[in-house]
């Protein structure tokens, strides 16, 4: 659909570039929730409360290698005079045989694994003989070669109070304790969480599915062969990384020649797997500006692409930019300008947001910062337009990489920052503070 501000304002009217992204972002609407396996949630946002069923640790267990005891029996043990206690058996994580400790007896005990009944604390491996008649041995070698203990004896030379080294049920979280809130972006920690309290599936918004798409005649797939006039179609691999990058599942349509129908046919076809297209290249003024001439199809509203808008942003690189939406189902569809630096910087300023949108992620935009600018001349801007230049940023200085050429793709290679230039500026001298937008 046109937005209104495109009717009122009409096809010559230069969009700015916050003008051509609110347009965006109040059109793109975050896509409905799904169950999903836990994995296949990593980076969407949580839309439920999750409450914790059933408490962590769900008992008392052991945080170390060692013996199971009865505080008394161990009080004022010491090197010289050490506790002698019978060792009743062996507790390892994930056995649940009762085993009980009574005076003057201890149990040999692994870490993660529950207190027995009758043991107040536990004493590590390392305060004690290991059980072993022929001396003390450490955690690893008592865990891996001492022989089931039950029978023997241990010699503890150390006291211990009650509770030490044990891990209370419900240190980490109780049952009923809000594990997640609604709204949570799942991280591997979050994940973490969720797995220890038992949750395989989870209610998030998905993934977006990005198509992205690029157009060109001249357009040939890396590891073919050029022939004269052809170059190597490295928009649709960039902007597909940079989808996955902002978080979303993204298809790589190969290039589409500079053929209407063709690549009607062929949005058409991608339309089922797409929450999102983005093309890339004829969205110009020149012949064969061929996304442009298959998009724009005034008339018939139900003709593919007949609520695409065509429209000239304040804004350098990337001054012809399409959007709308497409289809039955309204697709937003966002096309971009051809030249591989342009449509980097408008995937980053434009699509990068309206996909964080469709996850339901509140932080939509890059992080920005203020950088003073190094550089051997001042940098100079066309007046009216908002310009992003290439920059390595570090320790609050920015450098610009390569020059203002939309073409220059090993300079871009070599960012890790935009420039901004803002519009009524025609010159940055050197040692200015310059606003960066950061794409790490
Ligand atoms: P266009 O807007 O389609 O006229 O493209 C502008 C410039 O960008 C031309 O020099 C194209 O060859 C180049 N270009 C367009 N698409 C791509 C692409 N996918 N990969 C690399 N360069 C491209
Ligand atoms: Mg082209």
């Amino acid at each position: 659909m046109s937005s209104a501000a495109t009717r009122t304002t009409g096809p010559d009217h230069l969009w700015t570039v916050d003008e051509h992204l609110e347009d965006i972002l109040a059109t793109v609407r975050p896509l409905e929730p799904i169950e999903l396996q836990l994995l296949d949630a990593q980076g969407c946002v949580l839309v439920e409360d999750i409450t914790v069923p059933v408490s962590l640790p769900p008992f008392d267990n052991s945080s170390m290698d060692g013996y199971a005891v009865r505080v008394t029996d161990i009080a004022g043990a010491s090197e010289e005079f050490p506790a002698v206690l019978t060792v009743v058996g062996d507790v390892a994580a994930g056995r649940a045989e009762p085993l009980h400790v009574g005076p003057g007896e201890a149990a040999r005990i692994m870490t993660g694994a529950p207190l027995p009944p009758g043991a107040e604390a536990v004493v590590p491996v390392e305060w004690t003989d290991g059980g072993l008649r022929d001396g003390p041995v450490t955690g690893m070698r008592a865990r891996s070669q001492a022989p089931e203990a039950a029978g023997g004896q241990v010699q503890v030379y150390r006291s211990a109070e009650a509770r030490a080294h044990v891990r209370a049920t419900g240190s980490d979280v109780k049952a009923g304790d809000r594990a997640l809130d609604a709204g949570t972006v799942l991280g591997p920690p979050q994940i973490a969480l969720l797995a220890a309290i038992g949750r395989g599936t989870v209610r998030v918004r998905p993934r977006p599915r990005v198509v992205v798409m690029s157009t060109g005649s001249e357009l040939v797939q890396p590891d073919e062969q050029l022939a004269d006039g052809q170059i190597y179609d490295s928009n649709s691999f960039a902007l597909t990384a940079a989808a996955r990058d902002a978080g979303a599942i993204a298809y790589r349509v190969g290039a589409v020649a500079d053929d209407a129908e063709t690549l009607r046919d062929t949005i058409e076809d991608q339309l089922v797997r797409a929450d999102l297209l983005v093309t890339t290249g004829g969205v110009s003024v020149g012949a064969y500006d061929v996304v442009k001439e298959a998009l724009s199809s005034v008339g018939d509203e139900d003709e593919a692409g007949a609520g695409i808008d065509f429209r000239k942003l304040a804004m350098q690189p990337g001054k012809p930019q399409g959007f709308g939406s497409i289809g039955p189902d309204h697709i937003p569809l966002l096309a971009l300008p051809g030249n591989p630096v342009s449509s980097y910087v408008s995937f980053e300023l434009f699509v990068r947001p309206a996909i964080r949108t469709l996850m339901g992620l509140d932080d939509v935009h890059r992080p920005t910062t203020r950088a003073t600018l190094t550089a051997d001349k001042a940098l100079t801007s066309p007046k009216g337009r908002r310009q992003f230049l290439r920059g390595r940023y570090a320790d609050g200085e920015v450098t610009p990489v390569g020059g203002a050429g939309s073409h220059l793709v090993a300079a871009l290679a070599l960012a890790d920052a935009l420039i901004v230039v803002p519009e009524d500026v025609e010159s940055v001298e050197p040692g200015t503070e310059v606003q960066v937008v950061l794409l790490r």
